[in-house]
């Protein structure tokens, strides 16, 4: 059931998705994660939120308070793509958390309650991720709750959040009848059995087959009226090839004109595929995203761009002191990290020897011997950088988070 109207990537980074669930408390931010860790076959056992299994919420004062309070990193694949996945608070004490994880992603899945649609958190993080620059899609998730409804749940995206949320999903049945989706861009339909994993495709049902084509339409007009490119195509033939509307819908996406939104129900294993589909084929990869600047040794702005060339530099979003040790997440924004490789922290000048470098799974991690541009992964080795430092080259110190510098860089060369 992949689509092949979404395959484009040529280069390993083109592949590679840094991407973060935003929603309000209880959305189901924990649940879609687990689905997609899950589906993506990272791990087999699917823990459910209420019994303290699952793999993201790791920590025992997360587990206490049934909250997800750190951020954590799991890289999965998912049609030969990597997606490393970057869990953020939605809890609204942790904003600074939530804010820094903002900061290492290139794009965000936004999980709203379908019978509660826009919530306070699920604005509050929104803005903070328009701040940050960071592309969306929408996932309307608890379909099959009583009373879900995916035109209003739409709506107050539309009043409260963005003005054009562009729906590329048809719900077939609704509540506890709510069995799978028509995909509008390839008019076919998905369905999951119960306990099913996957989807059956199959063809419109012929009872949805009419308000289907008119939601087609709109989208595409949508669409067409968004993206000048796709006008000409759509006024000549008065509709859009699967392809230009799926090249629109990327577009719209990384420029933040439009959000996609997708449905589906989490806790029932509904609609997790499509979501991962619209990830990888709408969302940024670390090639997508303008460069990252900082502050270099003499005071001045510099850019890097996602270049394994270039001088090493990375943000530490997060510190993890598990059993094994001290575990630091790193946003690797240029050049390339060697395990055994000693860097600088660009705010305090002092050395840290990285080592071991690891690509944190749900079920182990994997060592890897290098960590390139683009790339999010775990080292282990340095002993005083926290989150918000900057690790980098020392021969080409750049500071990438200036309000937590204490000191000026001064080269260590
Ligand atoms: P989070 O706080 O955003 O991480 O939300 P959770 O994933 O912890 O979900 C909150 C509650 O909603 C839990 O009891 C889940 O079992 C439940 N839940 C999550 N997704 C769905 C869904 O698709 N349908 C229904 N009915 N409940 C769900």
């Amino acid at each position: 059931m992949r689509t092949s109207l979404h395959r484009q990537h040529t280069s390993p980074l083109t592949a590679v998705r840094n991407l973060g669930i935003l929603a309000h408390v209880d959305a189901g931010k924990t649940t879609v994660t687990e689905r997609i860790l899950c589906l993506t076959g990272t791990t087999h056992k699917r823990g459910e939120v209420h019994d303290g299994t699952t793999v993201t919420d790791f920590d025992s004062q997360e587990r206490d308070r049934g909250i997800t309070i750190f951020a954590a990193a799991v890289s999965c694949a998912w049609d030969g793509h990597r997606i490393n996945l970057i869990d953020t608070p939605g809890h609204v004490d942790f904003a600074d958390e939530v804010e820094r994880s903002l900061r290492v992603l290139d794009g965000a899945i936004a999980v709203f309650d379908a019978v509660a649609g826009v919530e306070p958190q699920s604005e509050s993080v929104w803005r903070q991720a328009d701040r940050y620059g960071v592309p969306r899609i929408a996932f309307v998730n608890k379909l099959d709750r009583a009373g879900a409804d995916l035109d209003t749940a739409v709506d107050s995206v539309r009043r409260r959040l963005h003005p054009a949320p562009l729906v590329v999903q048809l719900p077939i049945g609704a509540e506890d009848r709510f069995t799978g989706v028509v995909d509008l861009l390839r008019m076919r339909s998905l369905v999951w059995a119960d306990g099913g994993d996957t989807a059956e495709e199959g063809p419109v049902p012929d009872a949805l087959l009419d308000e289907a084509r008119r939601r087609r339409r709109m989208l595409e007009e949508a669409v067409a009226e968004l993206y000048p490119l796709a006008l000409e195509e759509f006024c000549a033939t008065a509709t859009l090839t699967p392809r230009t509307l799926a090249r629109a819908l990327r577009e719209l996406t990384r420029s933040g004109d439009g959000v996609v939104v997708l449905c589906g129900s989490a806790y029932r294993n509904r609609g997790i595929e499509p979501l991962l589909d619209a990830a990888v084929a709408y969302l940024p990869s670390p090639l997508d995203v303008p460069a990252v600047r900082g502050t270099g040794e003499d005071g001045t702005e510099q850019e890097r761009t996602a270049d394994p060339a270039a001088p090493f530099a990375a943000l530490a979003f997060k510190v993890n002191a598990t059993p094994t040790g001290r575990l630091t997440y790193l946003r690797v924004y240029s050049g390339t990290l060697t395990k055994g490789e000693t860097v600088m922290d660009a705010g305090t000048r002092r050395t840290e020897r990285i080592g071991r470098i690891l690509r944190v799974r749900a079920d182990r991690h994997a060592e890897l011997d290098r960590a390139v541009a683009g790339d999010i992964v775990a080292v282990a080795g340095p002993k005083a950088a926290r989150a918000g430092s900057t690790l980098c080259a020392p021969g080409a110190p750049l500071l990438l988070e200036p309000a937590t510098v204490a000191e000026p860089v001064v080269s260590v060369a």
